[in-house]
């Protein structure tokens, strides 16, 4: 590691590290540490309950409120049945594109923010730069739950939060927020002859479907956003499994839905429709025959929209920084709506690389991405 680094210098050692959510990330969050201690920066290291994985947060220049936040994540999707034409964990170039897991999404924006700390560091800031950097953000949003709530815990505040996912260096004011469950029905199985006596937990669980179906499609006639693709409130199916054989009665299916709010609609009323359909509707009436059918809800994920004026300061001041004075919202979820909702810090989501090169076998960032951000990056902290 020498003394000063290009971003594109970090991004290699940062895609070097297989950083994949359901691996450790602790030997890059140990290199980053290392790199910011040499340029005299203390990081701070929180690891995770199982202590495999850690957030790191840093400060540059003086305490105190008034600053911002760069956000980013460490880990990133999986490469398992994808094909590459080179390796994901070596960043390569070809054509003024440099291909590696994780180059667009988001190691590509974590880089240019190390790539920047010697001149942070130099300059003599009125306000701190606050670097945040978590892990499980692709699981779940869970490193920075954890880190936030410490901050938090000891009145941590900020002016602003900059989350660079990939925007293609395009300001972002909002997203939907997301909320994921595994519903588990049980039912009572029988001979499938004897069916009226039993309880079919498969077509219990159909019943629930249809009724997130018509409540999706309630929701479509619902608040609107024009600034979004699909402008309303949508609910989702993904899985489902259940029973063992044609002549049997099943006694457990499970399924997993999901949905995506506006802002403007509370994710828990809708959960509570969802809840009070199957306790009032569907429940009597299974446990009329069996009384320990259950149905439960168990959460998988769940994160906050993000919104921000669009007047706001903090808005106008990136589109200044960018030379861009468009904006707009994602499909995607981020950290940013828990920075904003949590930690009550006005929030931005502006990064190198397109979100349509994300998640896919030969992702990349291109060279041009990364040297607006570079620029970005030191016209908003210098
Ligand atoms: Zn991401």
């Amino acid at each position: 590691m020498t003394k000063t680094q290009t971003t594109r210098e970090i991004l290699a050692d940062l895609v070097g590290f297989d950083t994949t959510s359901a691996r450790s990330n602790l030997p890059l969050i140990e290199h980053v540490r290392a790199y910011l201690a040499i340029h005299g920066v203390t990081a701070e290291i929180f690891p995770s309950a199982d202590g495999r994985k850690a957030s790191l947060w840093a400060t540059i220049g003086p305490a105190g409120p008034g600053g911002i936040i760069l956000s980013g994540h460490t880990d990133c999707v999986p490469v398992e049945g994808q094909a590459w034409t080179s390796d994901p964990f070596t960043l390569t170039e070809r054509d003024g594109r440099l291909y590696g897991r994780g180059a667009c999404d988001m190691k590509g924006f974590d880089a240019a923010v190390l790539a920047i700390v010697p001149e942070l560091v130099a300059a003599k800031l009125e306000r701190p730069v606050h670097i945040a950097f978590s892990y499980d953000e692709e699981v779940g949003c869970t490193g920075v739950r954890e880190m936030i709530a410490i901050l938090k815990g000891r009145g941590e505040a900020a002016a602003a939060c900059l989350v660079g996912e990939p925007t293609s260096m395009q300001v972002v004011v909002g997203h939907k927020g997301g909320r994921g469950y595994r519903c588990h029905v049980t039912g009572q199985e029988a001979h499938s002859s004897l069916a009226p006596r039993a309880v079919n937990a498969i077509e219990y669980a159909a019943e629930l479907i249809v009724f997130l179906r018509d409540l999706a499609g309630e929701l479509a006639i619902g608040p609107r956003d024009e600034a979004f693709d699909v402008v309303h409130t949508t609910i989702s199916t993904g899985l489902i499994s259940g029973g063992t054989a044609v002549n049997i009665v099943p006694n457990a299916c499970s399924f997993t839905f999901e949905y995506r709010n506006l802002v403007e609609v509370d994710p828990d009323s809708i959960f509570e429709r969802i809840v009070d359909f199957a306790e009032t509707k569907l429940l009597p009436e299974m446990r009329s025959r069996a009384p320990q059918a259950s149905i439960t809800f168990e959460p998988i994920y769940d994160y906050p929209a993000l919104a921000i004026d669009p007047s706001h300061p903090l808005v106008t001041r990136l589109k200044n920084v960018v030379g861009h004075n468009g904006h707009g919202k994602v499909a995607y979820g981020t950290e940013g709506g828990l920075f904003q909702r949590d930690l009550g810090v006005p929030t931005v989501v502006c990064g190198p690389g397109s979100i349509d090169m994300a998640h896919k076998p030969d992702e990349y960032v291109t060279i041009e991405q990364l040297d607006r951000c570079d620029a970005a990056l030191r016209k908003l902290l210098l």
